[in-house]
C-alpha cells in the first residue's frame, strides 16, 4: 500500500455515524470502529480518490 504523507484517511460508521481516521489506508475488513467496534466501515470518497491517485503513480 502507497503511504500518502501528511494525509488523514477518514472511515466513515453507518451504525454509529462517526469517523475513524487513520494515517495508513487499510482494508475495510481490517478496521474496527473505535465507537461501537463495527468492522464494516466505509473510506470516504474522497479519501478513496486520493488512495487511487498515488497508487498510479
Ligand atoms: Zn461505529
Amino acid at each position: 500500500m502507497p503511504k500518502v504523507n501528511g494525509t488523514l484517511f477518514g472511515y466513515y460508521c453507518d451504525e454509529c455515524e462517526e469517523r475513524t481516521f487513520l494515517e495508513s489506508p487499510a482494508y475495510t475488513s481490517e478496521i474496527y470502529c473505535p465507537f461501537c467496534g463495527n468492522q464494516t466501515l466505509a473510506m470516504d470518497s474522497d479519501d478513496l480518490r486520493l488512495l487511487e491517485e498515488a497508487m498510479q503513480e
